[in-house]
């Protein structure tokens, strides 16, 4: 029995909510733990409480849910406290990007060299910093042993703030070092070794070899000039024209989102993002590929609810027929299969000193030869119990130079930013920007766009 407490902040998330609630189910080490889960959106909370519930059920699982109203209550005693939180939804980061282009910027002015995903904003997510700060400070007060696992984004500057700002343990998770898999299958191995490293949504990779050490780099050098690319969603891109462009330019093969993360050379407009990530959509980033995600979203979380509906009608989740669209969405989640989302692995290593491997983003201190100490880098490492073994890691010269230091300097100017709330560093960023016609422009953007953000900002402040 594990009587741990688990805290998850901004249980409703449409990505990660039910994965994270069934991989606690699914894994016996984690017997007797008591999950709090907390959300601002009332009816999110009330359904995915229903769901967590049942699921418990479902796998015969021991686990405890309760929801509560406040940060606070959600953190105080907690062993582990995971943020999925996103501080204004998707609906703030659609008013920043409306702003940024009635001002000339595409796409807004989060959308700079080395960071274009779109819900990863480092300019103007001052809510979502002000939101880490707030649960990293209520865990030093509340929880001060606890781990504090970072989901939500932006990781990169996330996992950076928190551990230049506090002193509490903390880890930033992504899942988009798997794009390792569209590799193997594209050279045809099923069994093999690898490794990445560099930044968040900038990682790539270190290492690919047969398990008897056989370099199978040459085996997708094959395949380069020869394939029609396709995509099948708007995220199919790890074998893109992009991500082989990168290869050339920076001389290792780029993992996930690192792809949809380099320079304007990909993004200028949606006419050059269709000839680089594929029609028709033009990579996950444009305005038709970003519009595809978040329907597909609003579909998740309507789903939730459905489900919800029915188990409150007394329906047992596995007597939901099949063939419905209810059923299709929740099928993975019932499986045996873990979702593949590190967290719950990630306790179970530390609770029960199961030793895994694991892609995880901490403070540089030298893991990464070049780079700042104090940068968050994402790198693999061993975890059983708390002790953590970092992989040693080579990247080449041209991707630390190019590639990691402009994109972790920028990381830094976004977090100053934040942290003095001084717009001119803002205006000092934009007045680098190629979008940029001239000083009344980034005036008149500043002045539109600071008041809604730091009003929002101060709503999280706000807020118990
Ligand atoms: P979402 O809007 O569906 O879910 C976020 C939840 O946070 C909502 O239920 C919302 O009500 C809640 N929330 C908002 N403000 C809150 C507050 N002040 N306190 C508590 N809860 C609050 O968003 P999503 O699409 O599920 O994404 C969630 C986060 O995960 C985003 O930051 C997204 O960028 C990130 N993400 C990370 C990865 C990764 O691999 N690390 C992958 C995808 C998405």
């Amino acid at each position: 029995m594990s009587n741990l407490k688990v805290g998850i902040i901004g249980a409703g998330s449409a990505v990660f909510s039910m994965r994270i609630i069934s991989d606690l189910c699914k894994t016996p080490g984690l017997s007797g733990t008591h999950v709090c889960l907390m959300d601002i959106d009332e009816k999110r909370l009330n359904n995915v409480l229903i769901l967590a519930n049942e699921l418990s059920k479902y796998f015969g699982a021991n686990l405890t849910f309760e929801k509560v109203s406040s940060i606070e209550k959600a953190i105080d005693g907690a062993d582990f406290v995971i943020n999925t939180a996103m501080a204004g939804g998707h609906g703030y980061l659609e008013e920043v990007r409306r702003i940024g282009e009635k001002h000339g910027y595409y796409r807004g002015i989060d959308s700079q060299n080395y960071n274009f995903v779109h819900d990863y904003r480092n300019l103007t997510n001052w809510n979502q910093f002000a939101l880490f700060l707030k649960i990293a400070k209520t865990i030093e007060r509340k929880a001060p042993k606890a781990w504090y696992l970072q989901a939500a984004n932006p990781v990169l500057e996330g996992t950076t703030l928190v551990s230049t700002q506090t002193n509490i343990k903390m880890v930033g998770f992504c899942h988009g070092h798997y794009a390792v898999e569209m590799l193997a299958k594209l050279v045809g191995v099923k069994e093999y070794e690898w490794q990445v490293a560099g930044v968040n949504h900038g990682i790539w990779l270190t290492k690919f070899t047969t398990k008897d050490g056989k370099a199978l780099y040459p085996e997708i050098d094959n395949h380069k000039g020869k394939l029609e690319h396709k995509p099948d969603s708007p995220f199919d891109d790890q074998l893109s024209p992009v991500a082989w462009d990168m290869y050339d330019f920076y001389g290792l093969f780029p993992i996930g989102d690192t792809v949809r993360n380099s320079t304007w050379k990909y993004h200028r407009d949606l006419q050059t993002k269709i000839k680089w990530y594929g029609a028709p959509w033009g990579g996950a980033d444009s305005e038709l590929g970003w519009k595809w995600y978040v329907d597909g979203l609003t579909d998740i979380v309507s789903t939730v609810d459905k489900f919800a509906e029915v188990v409150s009608k007394g329906l047992r989740l596995d007597q939901v027929k099949t063939g419905t669209e209810i059923d299709n969405s929740i099928n993975d989640i019932l499986g045996e299969k873990l979702s593949g989302e590190q967290h719950v692995p990630f306790i179970d290593s530390i609770v029960n000193k199961n030793k895994r491997r694991f892609v995880v983003n901490m403070l540089n201190n030298g893991k990464i030869e070049g780079l700042d100490d104090d940068i968050a880098v994402e790198v693999c490492a061993q975890v059983c119990g708390e002790n953590i073994e970092f992989e040693e890691t080579n990247l080449p010269k041209r991707i630390v130079d190019w590639y990691l230091k402009p994109r972790t300097l920028l990381a830094k100017q976004a977090l100053e930013a934040f942290l003095t709330k001084d717009t001119r560093l803002i205006a000092d960023i934009l007045e680098r920007d190629w979008r940029t016609n001239n000083s009344e422009q980034v005036r008149g953007l500043i002045d539109e766009l600071y008041p809604f953000v730091i009003a929002e900002m101060k709503k999280i402040e706000d807020e118990k």
